[in-house]
């Protein structure tokens, strides 16, 4: 049976003269990918050029460089806000070292930051599974406490921008998380193309998607539990993508422990990855839809972020 879903890769090249082969003609490869759920389009080019810069670590905890940040002990209980008594009657949620408390500035009706640490600077190796597993499963209880408050915000979000280059306003690590009904470009289109798809094709994109991965065998990494994890075929970032989806989750509902434990395993996995290649830096996003629907399932992306220099 032909796969339902297309790969559609664009082979081409620019040739021009090349100033390293005394400006004799040159042909430079690249190709533009097509996104088989969205019809987005990728350009997949300058392969390598692009090394990750380290981070001055050891600055970012100097008091001058730090300045000040209402997450760390000494200023949290003051600083930061806590939720009305319809929402969290204690205020805050505490679990182990996470803490989860309101945005000042939200970005919806709940918006949750969830700051999952005490210290301030925490590179990759100290983020352990204990306090991954505090901090999602946590922000997922809240998630799910919102939409028993107000289930008129279908859908939900988890994101964690993480270290300087993925445009974190704080180093101290921290996820933000929220119920919307508006929950930005990229989960609206492929929400809709989701829709569509299972309409069209009678199946899930996801799992075909899953299916499609394992039997090409060129981005399917592996399997925990109920969790694929993929590299994508069109990354949105310079340094590509993982994805890890729940076939099988749709709502925040359906998100259960073990799916927490699930992520966090390969995230784990990721992050030690990240620590060979010299990663410092990522972005992540966990994309979770209404209830009701069975064509849109639970999925994570995460990016790797870089400086491009650190001379400036
Ligand atoms: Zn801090």
């Amino acid at each position: 049976m032909p796969s339902k879903i297309d790969f559609r890769i664009i082979e081409s090249e620019s040739t021009f003269l090349h100033p390293g082969k005394g400006f004799t003609p040159a042909a430079v490869q690249f190709q533009v990918r097509i996104d088989p759920l969205t019809g987005r389009t990728g350009h997949f080019s300058h392969f390598g050029a692009i090394k990750p810069q380290k981070l001055p670590m050891t600055d970012y905890g100097k008091p001058e460089i730090k300045g000040f940040c209402p997450f760390c002990l000494e200023r949290r209980d003051k600083a930061t806000p806590k939720f009305t008594t319809e929402v969290l009657p204690e205020g805050r949620a505490v679990k182990n070292e996470a803490v989860l408390i309101p945005n000042l500035f939200p970005y919806d009706v709940h918006s949750g930051i969830m700051i999952m640490t005490d210290d301030h600077v925490v590179p990759l190796e100290r983020l352990t599974e204990g306090r991954l597993l505090d901090a999602f499963s946590l922000g997922i209880e809240f998630l799910k406490r919102i939409r028993i408050i107000n289930p008129g915000l279908p859908y939900c979000v988890m994101s964690w921008n993480y270290m300087p280059p993925s445009g974190g306003g704080l180093v101290h690590p921290h996820q933000q998380y929220f119920a919307t009904s508006f929950p930005g470009n990229q989960f609206v289109d492929e929400l809709k193309a989701s829709e569509e798809f299972c309409r069209t094709q009678d199946s899930n994109y996801w799992a075909e998607l899953i299916s499609e991965e394992q039997r090409q065998g060129q981005r399917y990494i592996g399997r925990i539990g109920s969790s694929h994890w993929i590299t994508s075929f069109v990354s949105l970032g310079i340094l590509g993508e993982i994805m890890c989806i729940f076939p099988d989750v749709f709502s925040v509902d359906d998100f259960t422990d073990e799916h927490a434990y699930e992520l966090v395993s390969g995230l784990l996995k990721i992050f030690q990855y990240y620590q060979s290649s010299e990663i410092y830096s990522f972005n992540a996003s966990l994309f979770i839809g209404p209830v009701g629907q069975r064509h849109f399932s639970c999925h994570l992306r995460i990016i790797p972020r870089t400086f491009l220099n650190m001379r400036d």
